[in-house]
């Protein structure tokens, strides 16, 4: 099972990783992307793809 992490020091809060998400996996909080729906990501790769900062990477779980 893979997560996407984001790196909010990177993170400029322009929300195409939001729009990238076709699971409802990410939103824009305080200006900063998170993650609000862990268990529904795909591990697609769509939004680190999309992220023009590479402020996204998925890391690997058991
Ligand atoms: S696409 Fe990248 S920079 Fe934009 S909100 Fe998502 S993580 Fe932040
Ligand atoms: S890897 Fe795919 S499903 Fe998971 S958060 Fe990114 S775009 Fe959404």
């Amino acid at each position: 099972m893979s997560r996407p992490i984001i790196d909010i020091d990177e993170c400029t809060g322009c929300g195409i990783c939001v729009d990238a998400c076709t699971h409802d996996v990410l939103d824009i909080v305080q200006d900063k992307a998170i993650v609000i729906n862990e268990d529904a990501c795909a591990a697609c790769g769509d939004c680190m793809e999309e992220c023009p900062m590479a402020a996204i990477v998925e890391i690997e779980e058991e």
